[in-house]
């Protein structure tokens, strides 16, 4: 801002002269206040004129001499008098426009002294207040990804064999979700702290990515071990506000020249190979297929997006059939993406990514609505009061809205909450037992009812389960299918179907094929069958039409190919 001081108009007025600079301005005021002196005599000398022109002559050039000497000699000692203010000036446009310049003298003390000192001083705090924003993080106290790759770059240039590793805090975006950034930046701070007292972790440790430390670890054998043994000796739990956080910690190796040859690639490297690492493999070393399948999956998770604003999904049932009575119960509905390019696509190419992506919830919530919207239309039409089961993944059941979602679409389609069956693996039903119980008692008090997914494959506690309020078992293939030769298997059926009836469970076997699978699984009380056996998955229109072909709705569900006995 323009200063209003009064005291500022000469100056004000020579900036105009932008030829000179400021040096060259107070020099040229006191060559001019010096010759004044000589001015005024010569102009002395013409109004008192004598007539004595020789002498006044001899007296101006004498006069004149001498003034410019003094002035040379006082010019000199001005410029040099100036110096400071100069200097202070170069300094600070240095400063600003990022070149490097001189240090200024702090030891004097006049207002020139005091003005280099304090721009020294000044030029000091900001240098290290700027390289802080540009080099440290502040949340860990440690240096970030642009400082980590400037030292890996000269670890390169010295000819010194490098491996990076990024070690990764897996679980922290379950702090922010759960609580708030501010705690998931305290709990990497503590991380952080942590691994940079680890003696493995302490070249360069730096704060390379939103949860992802980078550091230098040695090469040849045993470096994924002692990360591994490091990475383990950081991981206990750390208290963040109100909880306890077990952090999990996994790694990924990249080394020079080997999976990139430039600094901030190879950082990119050692982080996409942390992402590949887990739990039972804490430490994974780059690959460059790895980083393939990592890009292939970002692909499709984009492809996800789209299909989900495109309309791409559809639902496939596939008839559940009760033996005994000869006929079909219900339908399970399951996912099918009707790719552009690719065809119709089963729930396995892309589920993962869906649930990586957190996707999973609005599909979810997706099938859940075409399931009702469905039963609504039969109920109206060819299938009144048939029954669907639908399938909820892992992170719907995390969602507290769920039985609150599921009652609204039940009542917006005007479904009636026996028509729908809500089936979870054993896996998440498993994962976190009082939770399912809060959720299952919630949802059959409701009138729905639940089947416990893919049974047998979770080697999940018979006496926990038994504890969880549900209505039916669906035996997993890999048992259904082993039945007729497996011994194992075997006993694995017998023992579910025994189980269930014990606990008064209905039972599902999934994926019979043969009429041999059928017949073994009958003969050891299981009644209700799904598999290509009885019916393959099929459009809405498909089943209605396979229905109505027999003699009612729920008809003899005859098995297609082969007599059972
Ligand atoms: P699931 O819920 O256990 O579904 C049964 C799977 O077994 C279906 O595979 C079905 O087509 C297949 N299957 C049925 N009978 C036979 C048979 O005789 N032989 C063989 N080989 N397979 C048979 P699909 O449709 O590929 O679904 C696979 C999994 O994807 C499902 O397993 C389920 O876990 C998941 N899924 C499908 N739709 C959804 C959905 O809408 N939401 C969620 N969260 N998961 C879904
Ligand atoms: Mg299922
Ligand atoms: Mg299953």
């Amino acid at each position: 801002m323009e200063t209003s001081d009064g005291s500022l108009w000469l100056y004000r007025q020579l900036a105009g002269l932008r030829r000179l600079d400021y040096r060259a301005k107070i020099l040229l005021l006191a060559f001019l206040g010096i010759h004044v002196p000589l001015i005024a005599l010569a102009l002395w000398y013409v109004f008192r004129s004598s007539g004595d022109w020789l002498m006044l002559v001899e007296t101006l050039l004498v006069t004149l001499v001498a003034t410019l000497l003094g002035t040379a000699a006082t010019l000199l000692a001005l410029g040099h008098m100036l110096r400071p203010v100069v200097l202070t000036s170069r300094a600070l446009r240095a400063f600003r426009e990022g070149r490097p310049h001189a240090a200024l003298p702090e030891g004097y003390t006049d207002e020139v002294g005091t003005l280099m000192a304090d721009a020294q001083h000044t030029l000091q705090v900001l240098s290290a207040a700027l390289h802080r924003l540009s080099y440290i993080d502040e949340a860990c106290d440690l240096p970030n990804r642009r400082h980590f790759e400037q030292q890996v770059a000269q670890r390169i240039a010295s000819g010194q064999p490098v491996v990076v590793a990024a070690l990764q805090f897996d679980n922290l975006p379950r702090i922010t979700h759960t609580l708030d950034v501010r705690h998931a930046e305290e709990a990497m701070r503590q991380i952080g702290a942590r691994l940079r007292e680890h003696v493995a972790f302490g070249d360069q440790l730096s704060r390379i990515g939103t949860r992802a430390f980078g550091c230098l670890v040695g090469t040849g054998e045993g470096v994924a071990e002692r990360v591994r043994a490091g990475l383990a000796d950081c991981a206990q739990e750390c208290p963040v506000g109100a909880i306890v956080v077990h952090p999990m910690l996994h790694a990924g190796l990249a080394a020079y020249p080997v999976d990139a040859t430039q600094p901030a690639a190879l950082v990119d490297a050692a982080i996409s190979a942390a992402s590949q690492a887990s739990a039972l493999a804490p430490v994974a070393l780059h690959s460059p297929r790895a980083r393939e399948t990592a890009q292939e999956r970002l692909r499709l998770e984009h492809e996800l997006r789209r299909a989900l604003r495109h309309d791409e999904f559809i639902l496939h049932f596939q008839p559940v059939v009760d033996l005994q009575a000869n006929r079909v119960i219900g339908a399970e509905a399951l996912l099918r993406w009707n790719h552009p390019e690719h065809g119709l696509l089963l729930p396995q190419a892309f589920i993962g990514a869906a649930e990586g992506s957190g996707l999973m919830e609005p599909l979810g919530l997706w099938v859940l609505r075409q399931a009702c919207a469905q039963l609504q239309e039969w109920n109206a039409g060819v299938l009144p009061g048939f029954r669907l089961a639908i399938n909820v993944s892992g992170r719907q059941f995390q969602n507290p809205a769920l039985h609150q979602l599921v009652m609204d679409t039940l009542a917006q389609y005007r479904i009636a909450p026996d028509q729908i069956e809500i089936e979870l693996t054993e896996t998440v039903a498993t994962a976190d037992y009082a939770h399912t119980r809060r959720v299952f008692t919630r949802l059959r008090d409701a009138g729905i009812r639940i089947a416990i997914d893919d049974f047998g494959t979770g080697y999940a506690s018979m006496s926990a389960l038994r504890t969880l309020p549900f209505d039916k078992l669906k035996i997993d293939r890999e048992f259904v299918s082993g039945v007729n030769g497996l011994q194992q298997s075997q006993a694995i059926c017998s023992a579910l179907i025994a189980l269930a009836k014990g606990l008064d469970l209905q039972v599902v076997a999934e994926g019979a094929e043969t009429a041999l699978e059928v017949r073994e699984l009958a003969q050891r009380g299981c009644q209700l069958f799904q598999g290509y056996y009885f019916a393959q998955p099929v459009p809405a229109g498909t089943l209605a039409q396979n229905l109505a072909a027999q003699s009612h709705w729920a008809p003899v569900c005859a098995p297609a190919h082969q007599p059972l006995h």
